[in-house]
């Protein structure tokens, strides 16, 4: 019998390393690939030069990037092979409609020999079957804990329910015993969870607000205390290895405005902890992101903040905040404009095929600076989608059954404004 050929489909490189995913699969990528039979099909990797020797292509989506290279790779071709997508970062089958002929929601353990012979499923969309994505589809829950060699899903999902996280609220908790741990790994987890011993080497871990009162209005309850604690409490003197400390941060709540005393305040926490740290060389990273009112968490109706944190911090501070006894803290460059995050909200936020964002993705608009994107914005008349949305309105259309909100938005929106 001939086999199908299947290309695993790596984007080229765009003059910018964020487009470039050559050969790096994600842990569930790799797990759904094992699953695929052999017997029917072969499976190697391709990219825009040899995708054609191929009759079926899979591309992994975890991320906002991964959908640009591949309209930028594939918007214009008249013909292609079957490209199916799947990945953690789908959660609206309108973006990828144009190019992609199927689209999985939610995960597909267990579903790929039927994906690839077209079976009906409840969290699968097939253009041939419904072309203007008349039908709503389901976004499949974890049937089980991934596994792929040495390697072995810790937990999906997370009970503690930040208002931001689209994670903890796709997926319900699976494996609820234990505490959140990203995917395969045990050194990414809670802050306050976190526990330094004298040989941890790396942490990585998100405070996700510069102040308390955000943390807490966030459904994240890190006190100043915490953080303080989390680095003092234990007696360990000059261990001599470097830690390092990788903090995710989130600025530009809705409501949230640039005040460069909260950062003074925050920082001069990092300053008081150094001065009582009973371990030297710890290098903190802060990474800022800007925020995103993503689909399917509370925040989901909100207003987009056009605050330009990124410009207005540099202008304050350098990368390096200081070098103290013991510690040193970063900021790292890679923090974004607010036009970076708008952009991927108003492609989240797409529920029918509008030819200007598929030019705005193939053009260099995407690697523009900020004041020409806010211009950008303005003059296409493309705020609205951003802006907040009544709220009987449904932001992605075509997800049947989203897991259900803690908290109501009307009591969220009130906390804000
Ligand atoms: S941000 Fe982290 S701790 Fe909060 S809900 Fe998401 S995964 Fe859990």
């Amino acid at each position: 019998m001939k086999k199908n050929k299947i290309g695993i489909y790596c984007t080229a490189s765009i003059n910018n390393s964020n487009f470039t995913r050559e050969n790096k699969m994600s842990f569930g990528f790799q797990c759904i690939i094992n699953e695929i039979d052999l017997e029917k099909y072969t499976v190697d990797f391709c990219n825009i030069k040899d995708y054609n020797k191929f009759d079926i292509l899979l591309y992994s989506v975890t991320s906002f990037y991964d959908i640009l290279a591949l309209y930028r790779d594939f918007f214009n071709l008249k013909s292609k092979p079957i490209l199916i997508c799947g990945g953690p970062d789908i959660s609206n089958i309108h973006l990828l409609s144009y190019v992609a002929d199927v689209v999985c929601l939610g995960r597909c353990e267990d579903q790929i020999n039927d994906i690839l012979e077209f079976k009906k499923m409840n969290n699968v969309w097939y253009k041939k079957y419904d072309p203007e994505i008349k039908n709503k589809y389901n976004l499949r829950q974890p049937t089980k804990l991934l596994q792929y060699k040495s390697k072995k899903e810790v937990n999906v999902g997370c009970n503690k329910k930040c208002l931001f996280c689209q994670y903890s609220f796709k997926f319900k908790l699976f494996n609820p015993d234990i505490n959140y741990n990203s995917c395969t790994s045990a050194n990414e987890c809670f802050f306050s969870d976190i526990s330094i011993m004298k040989d941890t080497q790396r942490i990585t871990t998100g405070i996700d607000g510069i102040t308390q009162e955000i943390r807490y209005k966030n459904n994240k309850y890190i006190s100043d205390f915490n953080i303080f604690d989390s680095f003092t409490k234990y007696e360990y003197q000059n261990f001599k290895k470097l830690l390092y400390v990788k903090l995710y941060m989130i600025i530009g709540f809705p409501g949230e405005y640039y005040n460069i005393y909260d950062f003074l305040r925050f920082f001069g926490l990092f300053k008081m902890i150094d001065s009582f740290c009973s371990r030297n060389n710890i290098l903190i990273d802060l990474f800022f992101n800007h925020f995103i009112p993503m689909p399917l968490t509370p925040y989901e109706y909100s207003s987009f903040n056009f605050t330009d944190f990124r410009t207005q911090f540099f202008s304050d501070f350098n990368n390096i905040i200081f070098t103290g006894k013991n510690i040193t803290l970063r900021v790292s460059y890679s923090f974004p404009g607010s036009c970076y995050a708008a952009d991927r909200l108003y492609l989240y936020r797409v529920n029918e095929p509008e030819d200007h964002i598929f030019e705005m993705i193939k053009s260099k608009y995407w690697i523009e600076k900020n004041t020409k994107k806010i211009k950008y914005y303005e003059n296409n008349k493309l705020l609205y989608n951003i802006q907040s949305i009544p709220s009987d309105n449904i932001i992605i259309p075509n997800i049947k059954t989203p897991p259900k909100h803690t908290k109501n938005k009307t009591v969220l929106n009130n906390s804000y404004n």
